[in-house]
């Protein structure tokens, strides 16, 4: 009896897998017909100079909502779009969007884009950029790519070679999500970054977490010595905006300041955060 017990419980997992898989099977062709039919959309999440709170650029993220599937969350869709090839599609039909929103916003905001670890395996992934800038017209100097340590290992010869092409024309490169995942301070030293964001989940425990506020002021410090910018993710509370701009952070990023939006809204937002600056400046 304990070997059908034990026979039963691998069925039931054989059969939560095959449902998993077919879920998995759904999206990625549903996820195919939306890059085709150019349905994926850039939102845009203000990063701002934590002195003055002036906004100073954007982050893309990428949305996606499916007729029958609803909102798919990034966390869902990017990995399964690495996994089956669509990567590179999704990650061009974004970054021409965002950059034709971008063109008509002040000159002095950058605009940053997140790569995924397979498109730094991929030697025409720079050629793509580049081609898309040029055709849209955006200056390449006003444009930031994001990557992840775990984006530097599988290939770091290959993935060095991408981000050299890309800063050569002007293009600055930050490291995202520093702290978490597989961190190795060996890598600052054989990549140059232009900026380092402190993941979130130092971030939230700032203000109730001794470790928390140690690491973020040895990342600053590290930051400064090495001549990198740094922006803090996932601000919400005032507070821990308060708690940074005394350790010296100079870049934040969060909810505190604004949520992801689509261009539309992102223009609004320029046009009330740039009339609220004259206000200020006439009073
Ligand atoms: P990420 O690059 O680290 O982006 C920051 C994530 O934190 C975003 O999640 C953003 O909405 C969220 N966030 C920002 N401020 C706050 C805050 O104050 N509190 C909380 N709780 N969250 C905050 P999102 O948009 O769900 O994206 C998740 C991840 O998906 C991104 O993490 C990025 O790794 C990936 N991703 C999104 N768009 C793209 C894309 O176009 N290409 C690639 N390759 N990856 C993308
Ligand atoms: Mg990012
Ligand atoms: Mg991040
Ligand atoms: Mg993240």
């Amino acid at each position: 009896h304990a070997k059908r017990s034990g026979r039963g419980r691998v069925v039931v997992y054989t059969r939560e897998m095959e449902e998993a898989a077919k879920r998995v099977t759904r999206i990625e062709q549903a996820l195919r017909r939306a890059v085709s039919a150019g349905e994926v959309e850039p939102h845009f999440q203000p990063i701002v100079d934590l002195n003055s709170r002036r906004t100073i650029g954007f982050e893309t993220l990428a949305r996606w909502t499916d007729r029958d599937l609803g909102m798919v969350p990034p966390s869902v869709f990017i990995p399964i779009a690495e996994e089956r090839g669509i990567i590179g599609p999704l990650s061009q039909l974004v970054l021409r969007k965002a950059t034709e929103a971008a063109r008509s916003w002040p000159k002095d905001l950058f605009l940053s884009f997140n790569l995924s670890p397979s498109q730094l395996v991929d030697q025409n992934t720079g050629l793509h950029i580049l081609a898309i800038l040029e055709r849209t017209g955006f200056d390449p100097h006003r444009l930031e790519i994001e990557i992840t340590e775990t984006g530097l290992m599988t290939d770091p010869a290959s993935a060095e070679k991408i981000v050299e092409d890309l800063r050569r024309v002007g293009i600055r490169v930050s490291l995202d999500d520093f702290g978490t995942g597989q961190s190795s301070l060996g890598r600052l030293r054989e990549f140059h970054f232009d900026k380092l964001k402190i993941d979130r989940a130092f971030v939230s425990s700032i203000l109730d977490d001794r470790p928390s506020e140690h690491i973020i002021r040895a990342i600053l410090a590290m930051c400064e010595g090495l001549g990198m910018d740094v922006v803090a993710e996932g601000i919400e509370e005032e507070a821990q905006a308060d708690r940074l701009v005394q350790f010296g952070c100079a870049g934040g990023q969060g909810y505190l300041f604004g949520k992801p939006v689509d261009a539309d809204a992102t223009l609004g937002y320029l046009r009330d955060s740039y009339r609220g600056a004259l206000y200020a400046k006439a009073i």
